[in-house]
């Protein structure tokens, strides 16, 4: 790290070196396209009553839920049980039903456990390569809906979740051994992390830099040191051993209706699957690219990076917001060298029958273009 010096009393802006990782085609491992669920307006966190039974919704968070799955889970559990139901439910033996198996209803249970429930069933069509394991595992509150009115609550609920990973980064968390660390975080500007709201309260002030690639290009941008990465693939782990410590069943079963489960208290965190169950069109599927990085020099990859590119139309002709971001993922059963995860696009509406491949291809020549590699 050097510091440019300031002729005119400006603060001197710090120069850092990054090593760009390594994105010829031998280092490109899985291409993966997946799909975020995200609410229109923002992720519905709610408690109704559908005539006998009580339904917590907690779906519809974007590209956000990781950022946001700690906070929205203790949020809306706590929100039905300071209702009008809670009083039934002093009784932590209440059967309690949870759909959705995904990183928002384990964090549900997750969170009630630790309040003493012990009667919780979750109800699961899929187990295993959801959005949930898949997403990049950058925390900042972007790529989703944030309808103003519901601001506030949607900061108040990633500081709570930016509270608990940090705890998890710091050997602090003794359910979470491993799926946190802190790394700096660069984007564009300050207003396109998100992130603002979390300084002062758990984050400091981000910095301006320049980011120098060693190959004659340089970048202006600003960087939160104490930015969070989650592993996501990790983190899915630990909270499935967590479940199996605790004797949670997990059924695998599609549920069609709220009245097909005897529980008369349900946590609808279901993601995309509530359109139907919810019946709620203003949840769409949000399509996104990624792609993994092998034989990277796992030292180069301690940093996230993302940067907007702007709209275009993809070869379906689908309206696409491009952006180029890097994060230092590493799955479990991979080598140490294999480590990195480029994307991504932003496709809202899109369906496996319109996959947009060439955004791959669109990835990779960002990639170059925002190292300046050739
Ligand atoms: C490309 C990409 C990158 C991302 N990157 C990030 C990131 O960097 N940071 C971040 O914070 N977030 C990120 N996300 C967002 C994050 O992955 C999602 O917000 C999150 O996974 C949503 O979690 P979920 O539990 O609601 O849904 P899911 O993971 O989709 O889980 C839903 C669960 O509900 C079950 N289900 C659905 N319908 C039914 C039904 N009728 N009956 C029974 N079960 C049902 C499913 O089988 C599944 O178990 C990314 C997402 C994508 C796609």
């Amino acid at each position: 790290m050097t510091s440019s010096s300031s002729v005119d009393n400006k603060p001197a802006i710090e120069t850092r070196r990054i090593s760009p990782p390594n994105i010829g085609e031998a280092y490109l491992g899985e291409r993966i396209l997946c799909y975020r669920p995200m609410k229109h307006g923002s992720p519905n966190l709610s408690v109704v009553q559908e005539g006998g039974k009580v339904i917590a919704h907690n779906y519809g968070h974007g590209g956000s839920g990781w950022t946001l799955g700690p906070g929205s889970a203790k949020y809306v559990n706590s929100l039905l049980i300071n209702s009008d139901f809670g009083a039934e439910l002093s009784n932590k033996s209440t059967p309690i039903a949870i759909i959705g198996a995904g990183l928002i209803g384990l964090f549900t249970a997750y969170d009630l456990i630790n309040r003493g429930f012990s009667n919780i069933t979750i109800y699961a069509e899929q187990l295993k390569t959801l959005p949930s394991h898949y997403a990049g595992g950058l925390l900042a509150p972007v790529s989703m809906d944030n309808d103003h009115a519901m601001q506030a609550i949607i900061d108040e609920i990633g500081i709570e979740a930016y509270r608990f990973y940090d705890g998890i980064a710091n050997n602090q968390n003794a359910d979470f051994k491993k799926g946190a660390r802190k790394v700096p975080s660069y984007f564009s500007s300050r207003d396109d992390s998100g992130l603002e709201p979390y300084v002062g309260k758990v984050m400091g002030p981000a910095k301006d830099v320049i980011l120098d690639f060693g190959n004659g290009t340089t970048r202006a941008m600003v960087v939160y040191d104490d930015g969070v990465f989650m592993n996501t693939a990790l983190l899915m782990e630990e909270l499935h051993t967590f479940m199996k410590r605790h004797h949670i069943e997990i059924i695998q079963q599609k549920i069609h209706s709220f009245n097909e489960l005897n529980q008369r208290f349900i946590f609808n965190c279901s993601g995309l699957g509530s359109r139907e169950l919810a019946n709620d069109p203003a949840l769409v599927p949000v399509q996104g690219h990624l792609i993994m990085l092998k034989n990277q020099i796992p030292e180069n990859m301690n940093y996230m990076i993302l940067v907007y590119f702007g709209e275009g139309k993809t070869e379906m002709d689908q309206k696409v917001e491009r952006s180029f971001y890097l994060f230092p993922k590493h799955l479990p059963d991979s080598s140490p060298q294999d480590i990195g995860v480029m994307g991504g696009t932003f496709i809202e509406g899109g369906s496996p029958d319109k996959p947009n491949l060439k955004e791959f291809d669109t990835i990779v020549q960002g990639a170059k273009t925002f190292f300046g590699l050739s």
